[in-house]
């Protein structure tokens, strides 16, 4: 078993106040020391790795992604659109998605994100058809193959248009076989412990594309197999009409109904929601993820995350579908949620490290993983470290407030579990290029097939 001291960093960030100063020691997946500034370790080690050229952080966590969505990325027929046209501009699309696609677009979306310092996604796959049917497994053995930590949200559409829903009937199953098949997923995949690089969540997908039947239905079993829910809430001003013209009340009154106020949730966006829905959430603990650039694009709003936070919310950081996006970049996607909340909320109310902290400590609290999103004795050894080593860093004076303000882009090393998945900025375990091929051949065929509808 290797020790390593990852020594005499050029910063190290714990997002604890710890100090970390000259590196932590990693040893059998887990962080054994915490090195102080001009110290050595106490631990014995028989590696050192030199990050005298790096600035250390937590894994990146990402709470809201639709790996399926880079297969569509800056469509013509979806572009400069909001967020209901959007959607039925891609549904028809996202109809023809097979087994292929689907490994194909989770390997590269977990790529993507692994080379941006992100260590844990959650994604929220919504999509099945007859040509289809199981998509969570492919995920999971695609996911397998990349290394990152993911949590797969078994989502779901039961809402279809012939029952006043906007997805077409293509793409919309039967609550008591989404139902079932959530249950196999958690049986089969869902890892409670600690070290855990796959848990399954459950995800219907939002209030005006599955039944409340659905909504309370994985409300039970979420409660009963002690799971996290998880659905898109609070995106558009339109979703709050949409409630009210279908069942008499906004969103999060229908949260409440169908019992999903609770610590068990994370919402999606959580933009449009007033001051006593916001006190309300945040007495209930849920969790929101934010996603700006996704919130950007489609014009939806601005989630307003320091009155979140301030009502007991949790808050983390999504990139969302990358069609929406359309990157999967976590580390750039904090520098938006630094810009985006800097702009509502004043230069001198939200800084590099607010946006570095729900990067990492909320997504970490939303997933209920207290072992991630932060370097310290007994966590999980994932760790992002990012090279100032370019044009963009030089002169920079303070290295932490340079990765947000100067635009990191790509990390140079990054380690899941003790293991080095990424280092000079190329992945250790896989060779990009093929994953690209497989990709962008899919989405191709997704393209062709839709041009024949
Ligand atoms: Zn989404």
């Amino acid at each position: 078993m290797t020790t390593t001291w990852i020594s005499n960093p050029l910063a190290c960030w714990t997002g604890t106040g710890q100090t970390a100063d000259n590196g932590l020691v990693v040893r059998n997946g887990q962080i054994v020391e915490l090195v102080a500034r001009g110290m050595v370790p106490v631990t014995e080690y028989d590696d050192r790795f030199d990050a005298s050229d790096v600035v250390i952080l937590p894994g990146l966590i990402n709470c809201h992604h639709h790996f399926f969505q880079t297969l569509t990325r800056a469509l013509p027929a979806a572009l400069n659109k909001p967020l209901f046209p959007w959607l039925q501009a891609l549904y028809p699309v996202w109809s023809n998605l097979n087994d292929d696609a689907i490994y194909a677009s989770t390997q590269l979306a977990l790529s993507e994100l692994l080379l941006s310092g992100c260590t844990t996604a959650a994604d929220h796959h919504y999509v099945f058809s007859t040509i289809m049917p199981h998509a969570i497994d492919v995920q999971v053995e695609a996911a397998r193959g990349i290394g990152n930590r993911v949590t797969l949200t078994r989502g779901s559409m039961s809402l279809g248009q012939s029952a006043g829903g906007l997805p077409p009937e293509s793409v919309v199953e039967t609550d008591n076989h989404i139902l079932s098949e959530s249950e196999r997923l958690v049986r089969d995949y869902h890892n409670r412990a600690e070290d855990s690089l796959c848990q399954i969540a459950l995800a219907p997908c939002s209030p005006f594309s599955v039944t409340p039947e659905l909504m309370q239905a994985s409300a039970t079993i979420a409660e009963r197999e002690d799971l996290l829910l998880h659905t898109h809430l609070g995106e558009t001003a339109e979703e709050n009409d949409f409630c009210l013209r279908t069942y008499g009340e906004r969103p999060v009154d229908y949260l409440e109904k169908v019992d999903w106020l609770n610590e068990r949730v994370w919402l999606a966006h959580g933009i449009h929601f007033n001051d006593g829905e916001i006190a309300r959430l945040g007495h209930a603990r849920t969790g929101v993820c934010h996603c700006p650039s996704s919130n950007m694009v489609l014009a939806s709003g601005t989630c307003r995350t320091r009155d979140l936070q301030s009502a007991g919310v949790r808050v983390g950081l999504g990139v969302d579908g990358s069609a929406s996006n359309d990157g999967s970049n976590l580390i750039q996607e904090a520098r938006q949620a630094m810009l985006t909340q800097k702009l509502q909320y004043g230069a001198e109310q939200f800084s590099h490290l607010d946006a570095l902290r729900m990067a990492t400590l909320g997504g970490a609290e939303i997933l209920r993983r207290p072992e991630l999103g932060s370097l310290a004795v007994g966590h999980q050894a994932d760790l992002a470290l990012f090279s100032l080593d370019e044009p963009r860093f030089s002169g920079y004076g303070d290295p932490l407030a340079a990765l947000l303000l100067c635009g990191a882009h790509r990390a140079s090393y990054v380690m899941v579990a003790g293991e080095w998945k990424v280092k000079k900025g190329e992945l250790v375990d896989n060779d990009i290029g093929q994953i690209m091929a497989r990709h962008s051949e899919a989405a191709q065929r997704l393209r062709i097939e839709y041009t024949k509808l």
